[in-house]
């Protein structure tokens, strides 16, 4: 269901709110004008860009995919990826940011149904607003997400749960934190649980500082992430179910969507910078112009590659069977690669037609920061990591027999 079929189904608070409100699209448009304006800013500091968050609660972006009876407006996957890009082409870590989040909560709603807990967190991300962070890095594990180190202990009612945590984007900032674990202390490292936590649930020490090229905004801070809470925090679903029909699609969407919007935004600097150089040299191209003409065909490989996939998700949503396929998986798996790589030569081509107004640190075509920013894609899950563990599926996955299935 979109945003605009939901609007058939809600209350009338949440009626008039989309009605006589603004749409979804303007929304995510006047949190970009924020996160636009703060950008430059958020990467220089390599802070946490508040002013944008500010807007994106204002605006009740945090809670949109929230089912309408949970308080939020049942918006799709095609709804929150259209925002991810939006964000993307202004602030780069607050998309990145809103991308995270936007797994975590499909994973509660997708897999906490019925469950008291998952519907109460359902309801502080609409109601409150909640943000939450996502821990799946772990110690020399790395990027290794079907594997854990460390345990969930049981005692009765209660979990417990030491995890060092390499990486946690905003952690010092999230209202709440979605994490894996091993199942038990006994249990093997691909026998894997997911646990969403409130903030009152767990406690953060700080272990690693964040001073990267890049995403420098998402404060991806290494942590001691220590658990003690309620054992209806873990989810009863195994993992690596719950990995292959949300987490994985709905990460490698909206990430890549988040990297379209970094790769678009540098290719509307380029097409800027070649409009003032003809201007100024009586409508002569400058030299590198092919390299504008590049940019935008690997942008809309990049779109169309984005867009097949979603397609493809949107058909597969509810169906368990057509998610596990190994079309299916293989197709979404290898997204995150492509996507990543097409973003980087995007912006890659986008600044080479600048010359050295893209190059340089200053001035209105500088592609620095999108350059920086776009790097992160290729090892955010590092794509050799996942083409060496892709090799056998993707021997075994068939070749279409024809053009459009
Ligand atoms: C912008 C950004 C945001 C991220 N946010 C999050 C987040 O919120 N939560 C989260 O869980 N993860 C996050 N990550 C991490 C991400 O999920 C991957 O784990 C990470 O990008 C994998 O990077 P890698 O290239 O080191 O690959 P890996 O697949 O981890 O491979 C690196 C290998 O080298 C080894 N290694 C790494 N460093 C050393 C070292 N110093 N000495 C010896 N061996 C080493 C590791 O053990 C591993 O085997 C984020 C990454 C980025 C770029």
């Amino acid at each position: 269901m979109n945003v605009r079929e939901a609007v058939l189904t809600v209350d009338e608070t949440q009626m008039s709110f989309l009605e006589q409100g603004p749409s979804l699209i303007e929304r995510a448009a006047r949190t970009a004008t924020v996160a636009t304006a703060d950008a430059d800013g958020v990467d220089r500091d390599a802070r946490f860009p508040r002013k944008a968050f500010d807007a994106a609660r204002e605006q009740k972006l945090l809670g949109v995919m929230i089912p309408v009876e949970f308080g939020g407006f049942g918006a799709s996957i095609y709804d929150v990826t259209d925002i991810c890009y939006t964000l993307g082409r202004a602030c780069a870590s607050t998309a990145m940011i809103y991308a995270m989040h936007t797994t975590k909560v499909a994973c509660v709603i997708r897999h906490g149904h019925g469950i008291p807990w998952m519907e109460t967190m359902m309801r502080r991300v609409a109601r409150d607003q909640w943000l939450l962070a996502s821990s799946t890095t772990e110690g020399q594990n790395g990027g290794n997400i079907r594997a854990s180190a460390a345990a969930v202990d049981h005692a009765g009612d209660t979990v417990s749960l030491v995890r060092d945590a390499t990486v946690i984007s905003y952690g010092a900032e999230a209202d709440g934190l979605v994490t894996i674990a091993r199942r038990a202390t006994e249990a093997a490292a691909s026998d894997q649980v997911l646990l969403a936590l409130a903030k009152d649930d767990y406690s953060l020490k700080q272990t690693q500082g964040w001073e990267t090229l890049g995403m420098r905004g998402t404060c991806s801070t290494g942590f001691e992430l220590k658990v003690d809470c309620p054992a209806d925090r873990v989810f009863p679903e195994a993992y690596d179910k719950i990995h292959a029909q949300t987490m994985t699609p709905f990460a490698h969407l909206c990430w890549s969507s988040a990297w379209a919007g970094i790769a678009a935004a540098s290719v509307t600097r380029a097409q800027a910078f070649v409009r003032k150089a003809a201007r100024s040299s009586g409508g002569q191209m400058p030299p590198a112009a092919a390299h504008f003409t590049a940019a935008k065909m690997s942008l809309a490989k990049l779109r169309a590659l984005i867009s097949a996939n979603l397609d493809a998700f949107a058909r597969a949503e509810h169906d368990e069977r057509a998610l596990s396929s190994l079309d299916f998986q293989s197709s979404i798996t290898l997204l995150k690669v492509q996507a990543s790589e097409l973003a980087v030569e995007t912006v890659m081509h986008a600044m080479r037609t600048a010359g050295l107004s893209g190059y340089r640190n200053d001035g209105e075509f500088t592609m620095g920061r999108h350059l920086r920013d776009v790097l992160s894609s290729p090892i955010m899950i590092n794509n050799d990591r996942i083409l060496a563990n892709a090799a056998t599926s993707t021997l075994m996955s068939g070749i279409p027999a024809s053009l459009r299935d």
